[in-house]
């Protein structure tokens, strides 16, 4: 199954963007009659057929709307140190968009080694991400901000802080309540300093441990994201997969 990103589709799509039009004719060669998938970011999947093979505006017709595909009864907001190397944090990005994600905030803390990020590189991934997956809600990527501005701005309940420091942490899989909107705060290769910690836990963060292993800051983003989908799918009652 193509699928393809149009973030413009109000109702019926009728055309692809110049890029993605490019990649259906002169890549995957598809032509009239070809069936294939689009998704807005906005829940929106249209199951849609070519009918002008144009690599710069590819015409489609809409065979099929879905609203709200994929919806759940949770969200997760990722704020996350950037990793020093690029890649490790791309990497994590891919993955938690893979696995479920709504909102991610590259954090800028005292001990962070890396204090840019490249948004567009990681907007292109994400993106790639959310289709290769089938989804059609794209995750938000809010700019690089201060920790101390995240924590005064973000509403802390529920709100979990991971951290490697000394000190009662309860296992997220544990303090995690289902079907809520959560914030997970994961920190740099140096981790949070304790005035960091302090500042989160005074504002309502709880502090959680991801386990008795020390992950690099890559793997604990995905672990903490995919520990939220499980106690939520644990909590929800037995439905038949599809
Ligand atoms: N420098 C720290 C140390 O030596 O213990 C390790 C920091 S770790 C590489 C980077 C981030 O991953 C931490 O700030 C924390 O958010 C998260 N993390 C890694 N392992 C964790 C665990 N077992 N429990 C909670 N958070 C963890």
């Amino acid at each position: 199954m193509h699928i393809f990103y149009t973030p413009l589709a109000n109702g019926a799509p009728r055309v692809l963007p110049p890029g993605e039009s490019r990649h259906c004719v002169r890549v995957l060669r598809l032509v009239p009659g070809d069936d294939i998938t689009l998704v807005d970011g906005r829940g929106g999947l249209y199951h849609c057929r070519v009918t002008r093979a144009d690599p710069d505006a590819c015409e489609v017709t809409c065979i099929e709307k879905i609203e709200q595909h994929g919806k759940r009864d949770f969200s997760i907001h990722l704020a996350i140190a950037p990793t020093k190397n690029n890649e490790r944090l791309e990497w994590c990005l891919e993955k938690c968009t893979e696995i479920g994600i709504d909102e991610i905030t590259p954090l800028l803390c005292e001990h962070s080694e890396r204090k840019t990020v490249h948004r567009e590189r990681l907007e292109k991934i994400i993106i790639a991400a959310m289709k290769q997956s089938c989804k059609a809600y794209l995750p938000t990527l809010h700019p690089l901000a201060a920790y101390r501005d995240f924590i005064r701005d973000t509403p802390p309940a529920p709100g979990y802080i991971a951290h490697c420091a000394p000190g009662d942490r309860r296992p997220l899989h544990r303090a995690c309540t289902p079907a809520t909107a959560v914030t997970l705060l994961v920190g740099p290769e140096g981790d949070f300093s304790p005035a960091e910690i302090r500042l989160a836990i005074d504002r309502g963060f709880l502090p959680v441990s991801l386990g008795d292993s020390r992950l690099r800051a890559e793997t604990a983003g995905i672990v903490a994201c995919h520990t939220v989908h499980l106690v939520n799918a644990i909590a929800r009652p037995d439905t038949p997969s599809r």
